[in-house]
């Protein structure tokens, strides 16, 4: 779908055919109050209502906490869905047909290799899941997963698998179907041998779990031996279609949930997601054996504004909760942490704990600063000087970064009676460190896969030049896309040029950047870009 664009004409057409009140009353019961309807705004918790519609203007908006929009916006938001996945939507219930104008693809060649691999991942998906309910060279792998609590249900929801012990199961069973062993290979389900030619399965008496992208499309497996083998855990390698960085497991499965609670809770492993799932807490995604990037943040952004972080208590997760504390900071999204009694992961735990025990400690979760700072205290102490300085070394390069200067000195002043060092000297420390620049830091805490950072001037700048208030022909007298640094915003501002150029509205530029840029495979940038299309 990733290669046509919706008519600008046809996205407007449809937004006219549709009355945003009967679609928002789909979600939520509406109140006629004068012109208007109201009700309890589906984004935030609340008991009074503050969720307004306007029939006449065919917008929402809510005084509680800002959400507004024109109807496209309400689907996006309360459905998961992409901006042209809520246009089509929308469109096939007031029965207009979304012509299709196919741009010629960049690559045709590469598009049509990556259909075979999604074909080829999807295939091998099958195959595996069919064996694990049925061979009887998978009955230790079907009692291991009764035996961890994962129930036939679940097992048929995941589209769970199984890989023979055998070298060539797969491989003789796809080229026997005329599959070449190479773009087996590419599709990283195969490994080519290192001695001599040939190829073998790189999955052997693994479970496997299918990844999917947002679109529904396998990209990957990740598979889990079923004793105490190493590795313990094997994914697929990168491919062209399976990017780890910017992938997160049952992301399509959680979407709805996660857009309907505004709220997403990340954990780390495969078991821990379906777990939770299978107790019925289903806005939960797994990152795949890398750290939380930047990518993930934007992918999650568009559902969610609230994420919770649920790594495994060991050192390992703890250090991967605190490195990822970093990105939060400068992400503009709220994050709670949630620590787990040592020895527990969310998989056993909800096990023990039940649904309820589950969620009673993800209400207990912590701000991020107060977990790093319980996190530093308890690794280093704080006995010496030595150490006091070393936890302050480790908070204040975080506290210099916080946006809001009541909630920095909210910290400064906890840190300094947890330190019981006078506030007026770290508060000395950190100027020094804010006068260095905070960028410095964040970038040696930053993922390596993740994306340098964007110059502030350059997002403002674009940020305007979304939002119509910068006029589109005083920016083009001035401004290349070759005056922003960043590959990114470059090919935005050639996008909006290109707009103007062709006198398209506002709107259009919206959607075009949307179907352009923020496809479910490359969710990895939506930088301000929502609220172009709103038209409030
Ligand atoms: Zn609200």
């Amino acid at each position: 779908m990733s290669s046509y664009s919706i008519p600008e004409e046809v996205i407007r057409r449809i937004r006219e055919q549709a009355d945003i009140v009967e679609v928002v009353s789909q979600h939520l019961l509406l109140k006629k109050t004068g012109q208007n309807y109201t009700g309890l705004c589906p984004f935030h918790h609340e008991k009074t209502p503050s969720f307004v519609v306007s029939p006449a203007r065919q917008i929402f908006h809510c005084f509680g906490c800002g959400a507004g929009g024109n109807v496209y916006h309400f689907l996006t938001k309360t459905e998961g869905l992409t901006f042209p996945e809520a246009v089509r939507a929308l469109g096939e219930k007031v029965g207009i047909k979304i012509p299709t104008v196919k741009r010629s693809p960049p690559n045709p060649e590469a598009e049509k290799e990556q259909a075979r691999l999604y074909e080829l991942n999807q295939a091998a998906v099958q195959w595996y899941h069919k064996n694990l309910l049925e061979r009887p060279e998978a009955r230790t792998a079907r009692a291991y997963l009764a035996q961890r609590g994962i129930q036939t249900e679940t097992i048929e929801a995941f589209c769970l698998g199984y890989a023979l012990p055998s070298w060539d199961g797969l491989l003789k069973k796809m080229t026997e179907k005329g599959c070449s062993p190479f773009l087996l290979e590419k599709a990283g389900l195969v490994s080519a041998r290192e001695q001599q030619a040939g190829f073998y399965d790189r999955f052997r008496d693994r479970i496997l779990f299918p990844i999917w992208n947002l679109s529904g499309q396998v990209i990957g497996l990740g598979g889990r031996v079923l004793d105490e083998a190493l590795p313990k855990y094997l994914n697929s390698p990168e491919t062209p279609i399976y990017i780890k960085g910017r992938s997160l497991y049952a992301m399509e499965k959680a979407r709805h949930e996660i857009a309907r609670a505004g709220c997403v809770i990340i954990v780390e492993g495969y078991f821990d997601a379906i777990a939770l799932h299978q107790a019925g807490v289903k806005n939960v995604v797994a990152t795949l054996g890398t750290a939380l990037t930047p990518f993930h943040l934007q992918m999650i952004r568009r559902f969610a504004r609230e994420v919770i972080l649920i790594f495994d208590p060991d050192q390992a997760g703890i250090n991967a909760t605190l490195r990822t504390i970093d990105l939060f900071l400068v992400s503009g999204m709220t994050a709670r942490v949630v620590s787990l009694p040592s020895g527990q992961d969310p998989d056993n735990f909800v096990r023990n704990h039940g649904t309820e025990g589950f969620l009673t400690a993800v209400r207990q979760a912590k701000k991020p600063m107060d977990y790093a700072l319980e996190q530093f205290m308890a690794q280093t102490g704080v006995s010496g000087i030595d150490q006091k300085l070393r936890v302050a070394e480790q908070i204040l390069p975080l506290l210099s970064k916080m946006e809001n200067r009541m909630e920095q000195s909210h910290y400064l002043k906890k840190l300094s009676d947890e330190l019981k060092v006078k506030e007026a000297d770290l508060a000395h420390e950190l100027k020094k460190l804010s006068e260095k620049g905070p960028r410095t830091a964040i970038k040696s805490m930053q993922p390596v896969t993740g994306p340098t950072p964007v110059p502030k001037e350059e997002e403002i700048l674009l940020h305007l030049l979304l939002h119509g208030k910068l006029s589109l022909e005083r920016v083009a007298e001035v401004l290349t896309p070759e005056d922003f640094s960043d590959v990114r915003l470059k090919r935005i501002v050639r996008l909006a040029l290109d707009c103007f150029q062709k006198s398209a509205s506002q709107e259009g530029l919206s959607s075009l950047i949307h179907s352009e840029l923020i496809q479910p495979e490359d969710a990895a940038f939506s930088i301000g870009v929502e609220p172009a299309w709103v038209g409030l």
